[in-house]
């Protein structure tokens, strides 16, 4: 029987890996098959582990290993680090592949356990369905008592990221400008290293929920609704900018000198808006990203471009290679600079981001307020995955605007866009519109939902 994506019972099965609730279906048996699996595949070599800072995150990390070990694999333990850390350490200890122990946004209650490359990306969808059937039919390859491997411990994760980001930043205009800087690192693994990244920047840092303890402050997804107290935290210490990063670091959301959280899509334009002014080039990210990169594109003029990829960051990373993009992202707050690392990193958003400020001279506000302002509208529908595929039939029949089908579809007009594409993990398709105002993201969304049937 071919083997099956999607939810069984809690255990979310995806290409970026399985998420499941600690004690139910995130249990040390599905982390040892899940380690001996990935062994299996790989046949012999190092693995690097990271993990972000839930409790449940050395239970899981024990088993893992142990099925790593079994299978000759030796695992190289980094201890409480970031998602682009993990990647990252990868290519720096040349290991045959990593393993990143984290549910990222989600609460604490799940944990997960991610699969990267030697390239220090998710594994390619067939790549990734290989070691899942090997987990799901029990296929291991166990090695005798003299072939068993070894475990080793590495603590250098995060000053070598630091060492990695530095040269990308301008450090002395930052230096020079000294910003207020609040930091919420929501008690998850980028506490640490993200208050010595701005340390290292000289800022003037005001660190909030940094204990790496898994007892995350507030809901850790980094949307407006959780992030209240960062921006009372900001206004009230007058600071320049807020970041917020999720559990694993990977992603950033900002808030500006005023307090206003200003949304996870200027994470990526507001790095773009940088890079394309000082490496003219090529960017990639998903089609469900804000139109934002396009205008600050077309302003750049030069060599920038915007390459559009399916949703997910192993198909925007491919992207940035393919393409040999200056930098890459989604519109969840994730940013990727390939000189650091192929991952998306909170580090490289935080110190571009800086690099604007300081380069530009204005506050943050004013730099965002310049930018061309979208609204975003996001809708879902449950449906089967047949009916989504006859509804996608129906919306390619649209005659007046630009089709891409890369991943669903995303047909753009003058005035906006809508993209729909179905779930990954589970049987929804997914609406995404964005125009200059409500209304018209509305009307997009609704002339293409009323084609469902
Ligand atoms: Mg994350």
């Amino acid at each position: 029987m071919p083997f099956e994506w999607g939810y069984q019972m809690t255990l979310m099965i995806s290409v970026s890996g399985v998420r499941g609730l600690v004690g139910k279906t995130m249990t040390p048996t599905l982390a040892a098959e899940m380690g001996a699996a990935f062994g299996s595949h790989l046949g012999g070599g190092s693995v690097v582990i990271g993990r972000d800072s839930r409790q449940s995150g050395m239970m899981v990390q024990s088993a893992l290993v142990g099925g790593l070990l079994a299978t000759g694999c030796s695992a190289i333990e980094l201890g409480i680090v970031t998602t682009p850390g993990t990647a990252m350490m990868i290519g720096v200890l040349k290991a045959a592949g990593g393993v990143v122990l984290t549910a990222s946004h989600n609460p604490g209650e799940w944990n997960g356990i991610k699969f990267l490359t030697s390239a220090g990306i998710a594994p390619p969808p067939e790549l990734a369905e290989k070691i899942f059937a090997r987990f799901d039919a029990k296929d291991f390859l166990y090695v005798g008592p003299q072939q068993i491997g070894k475990r080793l411990e590495d603590n250098s994760t995060h000053v070598r990221h630091i060492e990695k980001v530095l040269p990308i930043s301008n450090v002395d205009a930052i230096r020079k400008r000294r910003p207020r800087v609040v930091l919420d690192s929501v008690n998850g693994a980028g506490g640490i290293g993200g208050v010595m990244l701005l340390k290292e920047l000289g800022c003037d840092v005001i660190p909030m929920n940094n204990e790496p303890n898994g007892q995350f402050a507030h809901t850790p997804e980094p949307t407006a609704e959780n992030l209240v107290t960062l921006c009372e935290v900001v206004r009230r210490e007058k600071a320049d900018i807020g970041f917020a990063q999720d559990p694993d670091a990977d992603r950033l959301a900002i808030v500006d000198e005023t307090g206003r959280y200003i949304g996870e899509e200027y994470t990526v334009a507001l790095v773009a808006k940088y890079l394309f002014a000082k490496t003219p080039g090529a960017a990639a990210v998903n089609l469900s990203t804000s139109r934002m990169i396009d205008d600050l594109a077309a302003k750049a003029g030069g060599g920038a471009k915007v390459h559009r990829t399916a949703v997910g960051e192993a198909n925007v990373a491919k992207a940035i290679q393919d393409h040999r993009c200056v930098f890459g992202g989604e519109g969840n707050g994730g940013v990727i600079d390939p000189r650091v690392v192929m991952t998306r990193d909170s580090f490289v958003g935080m110190a571009h981001v800086l690099s604007l400020m300081a380069t530009d001279g204005r506050p943050l506000s004013k730099i965002v307020d310049e930018i061309p302002r979208y609204v975003m509208v996001k809708q879902k529908f449950e449906m089967e995955p047949a009916k989504i595929k006859a509804w996608l039939e129906r919306v390619r029949t649209i005659s007046d605007g630009r089709v891409n089908d890369a991943d669903g579809l995303r047909i753009d007009w003058a005035e906006g866009w809508v993209h729909v594409r179905p779930s990954n993990t589970e049987p929804i398709a997914r609406v995404i519109s964005e125009a200059g105002d409500e209304a018209t993201a509305m009307r997009l969304a609704k002339r293409v939902a009323e084609m469902r049937g």
